[in-house]
């Protein structure tokens, strides 16, 4: 079901776009975990442990006459995705008005809607903003050949997907595409932090709101129990080492400024802020911003 979730800091807007939400299995998202203290994670946060729910929440932020979306759901790649384009008519936004793409990272999930049926854009006029780091691994043909051997996450499930995405929205469209520094600022008011593992090059952003600032976190977390417990990972982070550090980095970050945290895979609308716990952070998601979900 399609489905936005709107608030406004200062003169900014920003609004979650639901791409819908498939799941995975528990196991598949906390790698050495002990099966004990998983069904007790999943009990907490009311999770199927065999099937976790995980959300595709796109973030779209109008700020200065601009509509910046950070990156664009699952589409037809997984099962339960799509809406991305749906939300967007629901939010009341034609596709022709977003002037920035900016990719945290280039899992499928996370390009589903970089092109239309016909392998057009599907944000003509936009820039789909890539990361160096990020840009350098997926755009290079050893890269795609060794994906479709699933030589990188030894997921042979994903890997061969995971390539073919890449070819078909992105680097069909490579005249559309900038490449970014990993710590550049793509936009007024917004800068890129470095978040590798993950991916090679996977990207966070801090956008600055004025009385606000709201970090865009991408896959740091994956799911409720990754912000509980940060030494948890899964089996799509590559580095695993280096994602955790990574997440550790941005979350402090978050934390120390008492800012707003977009979590792309937590459930809609995935907005809350942080603090620091015993073994992670908590999830704080009640705060006084007016908020319109539909
Ligand atoms: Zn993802």
């Amino acid at each position: 079901m399609p489905k936005f979730h709107r608030f406004n800091v200062d003169n900014h807007e920003v609004i979650v776009l639901s791409d819908g939400k498939t799941a995975f299995p528990g196991p598949f998202l906390m790698i050495g975990v002990e099966e004990h203290e998983q069904h007790e994670a999943c009990r907490k946060h009311g999770l199927d442990h065999e099937a976790v729910e995980s959300n595709m929440n796109c973030v779209l932020l109008s700020t200065g006459g601009r509509k910046i979306l950070f990156d664009t759901g699952a589409g037809s790649t997984m099962p339960g995705c799509g809406e991305l384009m749906a939300s967007l008519d629901q939010a009341g936004i034609s596709p022709g008005e977003i002037d920035q793409v900016m990719h945290t990272h280039l899992h499928l999930d996370h390009l589903g809607s970089n092109v239309d049926e016909s392998g057009r854009p599907m944000f003509p006029n936009a820039r789909y903003c890539i990361g160096q780091t990020e840009w350098d691994f997926w755009s290079d043909e050893e890269t795609l050949a060794g994906l479709e051997r699933a030589e990188f996450w030894k997921l042979p499930d994903f890997e061969p997907g995971m390539a073919a995405t890449v070819r078909s929205n992105v680097l069909a469209i490579r005249d559309h595409v900038d490449v970014i520094p990993d710590d550049g600022q793509p936009a007024p008011g917004i800068t890129a932090i470095p978040a590798f593992g993950h991916t090679p090059g996977h990207l966070a952003f801090r956008v600055d709101l004025g009385s606000e600032q709201l970090y865009i976190t991408g896959d740091l977390v994956l799911s409720p129990f990754h912000v509980d417990h940060s030494d948890w990972f899964p089996a799509v982070d590559l580095d695993p080492a280096q994602a955790v550090a990574s997440r550790a980095k941005v979350f402090n970050e978050a934390a120390a400024n008492g800012a707003l945290v977009s979590g792309y895979h937590l459930p809609f609308p995935g907005i809350g802020r942080v603090s620091a716990g015993d073994t992670g952070w908590y999830w704080l998601d009640e705060f006084t911003l007016e908020e319109v979900t539909r």
